[in-house]
């Protein structure tokens, strides 16, 4: 499936986090299949940076959002929701992508503001974008919403602090806004565990690990194009790691 082009002509993604690791590996993909990828990101010249090499190689032109989501307005959101719609009409893809590890510490000492960032930028902001995006993923014919989650995230651990609870968190409303749109609606819900994954993230979660032993974000496109894909239109509610692959699509 992977070797098919084009796979999501027509389709407008929105990626969060899609400056650096998994997110710019997957907006990149998204444009090499013929979508339009709106990236989104806190730090405006990597996505600029990602925007030129998708322009050069001869795929849709991106936009660029950038955002911050430890900080951003809910009116902000707002805006952003209404430039889309006027310049693409709808939205058929959301890959809510972007997060920050935080601390990994025992509870008992672990910084309470960085708490409440962790869960504004892995959790908080995931629902508002969802909350003002969701009307133009009903204008689509076919809409995907996919929550990364995490490992420490379906089985929360110690030590891993507020991104295991965020994660926790995300599923918890991934789960809830499945169920409210199964029978209501042709927008569809999934999770994503993409599992370890050579990225900063992991090398700051794991300093001592040899990164060579992980697979790459590359590696996951299979599952991340599926997820977006028409080929997924019946999934709903589901969850997905790396144990997934192209064989057992139905
Ligand atoms: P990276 O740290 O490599 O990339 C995270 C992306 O999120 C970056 O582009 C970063 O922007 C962006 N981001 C961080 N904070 C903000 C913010 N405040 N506002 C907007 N964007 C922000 O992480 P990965 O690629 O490893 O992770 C991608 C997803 O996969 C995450 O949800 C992670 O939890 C999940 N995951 C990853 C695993 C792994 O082993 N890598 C394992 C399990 C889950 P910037 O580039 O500016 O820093």
């Amino acid at each position: 499936m992977n070797n098919v082009k084009h796979v999501l002509n027509a389709k407008t993604i929105l990626v969060t986090g899609a400056g650096d690791g998994i997110g710019r590996v997957a907006a990149r993909h998204y444009a090499e299949q013929g979508a339009t990828v709106l990236l989104l990101g806190r730090t405006t010249n990597k996505l600029e940076s990602l925007f030129d090499e998708i322009v050069k190689d001869g795929f849709k032109e991106p936009g660029i959002i950038p955002m911050d989501f430890a900080t951003v307005k809910a009116s902000e959101m707002q805006e952003l929701a209404d430039v889309i719609y006027e310049q693409y009409g709808k939205l058929d893809g959301l890959l809510h992508n972007a997060a920050i590890l935080g601390d990994r510490v025992p509870f008992e000492s672990y910084d309470m503001n960085t708490w409440m960032k962790v869960m504004q930028v892995n959790f908080s902001s995931a629902c508002l974008l969802t909350r003002v995006l969701l009307p133009l993923c009903q204008l689509a014919p076919n809409s995907s919403i996919v929550f990364t989650s995490s490992g420490v995230g379906t089985t929360p651990a110690a030590y891993w602090g507020a991104y295991s609870v965020s994660k926790y968190a995300l599923e918890g409303f991934a789960k809830l806004l499945a169920d409210e749109l199964e029978n209501t609606s042709k927008v569809r819900i999934n999770i994503l565990n993409p599992g370890g994954t050579r990225t900063k993230m992991r090398a700051a979660a794991f300093p001592t690990e040899d990164p060579s032993t992980l697979r790459t974000p590359e590696d996951l496109m299979p599952l991340y194009l599926y997820l977006m894909s028409n080929a997924s239109a019946e999934e709903k509610g589901q969850y997905f790691d790396s144990s997934w692959s192209a064989s057992s699509d139905k």
